[in-house]
């Protein structure tokens, strides 16, 4: 969890190929998973080591387009993988079919303070955008974060 809200938020490509093509498949319900990775010391950047996609587990199928739950056994998993590597929960992606990459009411409310939300919009199985959010502890608005992408 980060204090300082950070200048960039930095993909290794092929985590971020694998993120991509989990929403695309899980279209036309909202797909979600977990975001491991670490801050650099001093600049400001924050580094996405391993997307961990998991089940939508929003209860009622009919609302899985518009509503996402990340299971919390995942999340306890999750924890365990990333202190294992020397990591922490960056935060949590999720998708929103045929809706534009920003964050719902919804959203505010299920989001962890100083964790990025990374929302993708995905139409017709194909990503339209991604924009990353980030909550600061101070301030309960979701700050938007350019993306970077890295090998
Ligand atoms: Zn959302």
């Amino acid at each position: 969890m980060n204090t300082v809200r950070p200048r960039a938020l930095i993909c290794a490509a092929r985590e971020w190929d694998k993120l991509v093509a989990h929403v695309c498949r899980a279209y036309p319900e909202e797909g979600c998973g977990i975001l491991l990775g670490e801050s650099g010391d001093t600049d400001g950047l924050v580094y996405l080591r391993m997307v961990l996609p998991t089940a939508n587990g929003w209860q009622v199928t009919a609302e899985r387009h518009r509503r996402f739950v990340i299971p919390p056994q995942s999340i306890i998993f999750a924890d365990r993988l990333a202190a294992r590597a020397g990591w922490e929960i960056i935060g949590f992606y999720h998708s929103h079919p045929d809706q534009p990459a920003t964050p719902s009411a919804f959203d505010a409310d299920a989001t962890w303070e100083g964790t990025f939300t990374l929302i993708l919009s995905v139409r017709a199985r194909q990503l339209a955008d991604a924009r990353a959010w980030w909550k600061s502890l101070q301030q309960a608005e979701f700050l938007h974060t350019p993306i970077m992408q890295c090998d």
